[in-house]
């Protein structure tokens, strides 16, 4: 969602005839965009603020606290508040990979997330300015579009939902992938299910954030399912691939957060018991970070640093394993890639299930391009091949 909203600041700053810097050093204004999901993060912005604050004008952009607004307000930064407009503002970059948000904000407080405290409520684009949006993009050589939301599967315009969406976008003329993020287990629907399975153009491909493998966890959580509810939806998802798009090789990933209150060495055990059984292709594991006015900010933040890290890198370890037998899958199998770099004589890209991939080929200019590479090499975070047309 930051590099969506980095690309739109992006295109506002080019219209007034602004120029981007290559490096921090060069630029006279700073836009920062920021994130406040995890305490880590915004303590950078700060740093760079205090690096900077003497020798440049600072902008704010992005998701952030009020708390944090009051503080930075009293040393005289400025904001950039997204408003309508700039939701609405599409993306003018002439790019062959370009992410759309369709929605913004959250309505699920989940009791660690700041998102709906600094993004608001939900809100949904217009439907017909979303086709609009991505028609153009096609026109100018985009050849991957992700739809952008905090929940993107609970989108509404009208009698337009997500899947409705999906069905629409898929049926655009041009020869380009689709994809999605973030769904929330609440929101994954059969309809959906079905509409994302059938839809060519939509990649196979499904990040479907678990956050805990524990009832109890989930509970404190506020998510709204349980472990049995999450496993039977990847149930259903397999067998929507297996069934509409045989043969052809799917991925599962996921977000954890480790240590939140009160999670037990038992508790964990669960998320880590979930993760082996499920073979997740990718999981974003975040060590708890506890949020000033978030529900959970009450609850004592009791499972020390270590013990957090602790955890992250066992998970780490059980993905590597995974993420690698589910790579191995793709030996011998043809993939289209879509490539997006070139160095030292090899050329580097992703398939439809955002798998790394890299290869080499004869033919010049192919950043941009789709390429048929056949996989020879597999390990657990990226495949190696020839290339086939
Ligand atoms: N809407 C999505 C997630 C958006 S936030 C969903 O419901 O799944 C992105 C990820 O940041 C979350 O999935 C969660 O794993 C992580 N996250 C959010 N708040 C956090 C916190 N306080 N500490 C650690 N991780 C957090
Ligand atoms: Fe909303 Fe996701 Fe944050 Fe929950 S984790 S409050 S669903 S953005």
């Amino acid at each position: 969602m930051n590099a969506s909203d980095s690309e739109k600041i992006e295109t506002i700053l080019k219209k007034k005839r602004h120029k981007k810097s290559e490096v921090i050093e060069s630029a006279n204004i700073l836009v920062i965009n920021c994130c406040s999901v995890r305490q880590a993060a915004m303590d950078r912005v700060f740093g760079l603020i205090h690096k900077w604050k003497d020798k440049k004008k600072i902008i704010l952009a992005g998701c952030l606290l009020e708390s944090d607004r009051k503080r930075m307000k009293e040393r005289g930064i400025k904001f950039l508040y997204p408003d309508e407009y700039f939701f609405s503002l599409p993306c003018r970059l002439k790019k062959f990979r370009a992410t759309v948000p369709i929605m913004t904000g959250c309505d699920n407080f989940c009791s660690y997330c700041v998102v709906p405290y600094s993004r608001g409520r939900e809100k949904s684009r217009k439907s017909e300015e979303i086709l609009k949006e991505i028609k153009c993009l096609i026109k100018n050589g985009c050849k991957e579009i992700t739809l952008l939301g905090q929940n993107v599967n609970s989108y509404r315009d009208g009698k337009t939902d997500f899947p409705k969406l999906l069905k629409k976008i898929n049926s655009l003329p041009g020869d380009f992938w689709i994809r999605f993020m973030t769904s929330h287990p609440k929101d994954m629907s059969d309809d959906l299910i079905g509409a994302i399975a059938r839809s060519k153009k939509v990649c196979e491909y499904v990040h479907l954030p678990i956050q805990a493998g524990s009832d109890e966890i989930l509970t404190k959580m506020n998510r709204k399912y349980s472990a049995k509810d999450y496993l039977k939806l990847i149930d259903k998802i397999r067998t929507a691939f297996r069934k509409y798009k045989p043969d052809i090789p799917f991925a599962l990933s996921t977000d954890i957060i480790v240590g939140f209150p009160g999670e037990t060495k038992k508790q964990f055990a669960e998320s880590a018991d979930i993760m082996k059984g499920v073979g997740f292709d990718m999981i974003y594991i975040g060590e708890y970070s506890p949020r000033v006015g978030t529900a959970a900010w009450k609850m004592t933040d009791d499972v020390s640093r270590n013990e957090k890290t602790r955890r992250k890198k066992l998970l780490d370890k059980i993905l590597k394993k995974t993420a690698l037998a589910n790579n191995k899958f793709y030996i011998g199998l043809v993939q289209k890639i879509l490539v997006e770099s070139e160095k030292k004589g090899f050329y580097f890209g992703k398939n439809r299930t955002m798998k790394d991939v890299r290869f080499q080929s004869d033919r010049r200019n192919l950043i941009g391009q789709f390429a048929k590479v056949k996989i020879m090499k597999a390990s657990a975070w990226n495949l190696e091949g020839k290339v086939e047309g």
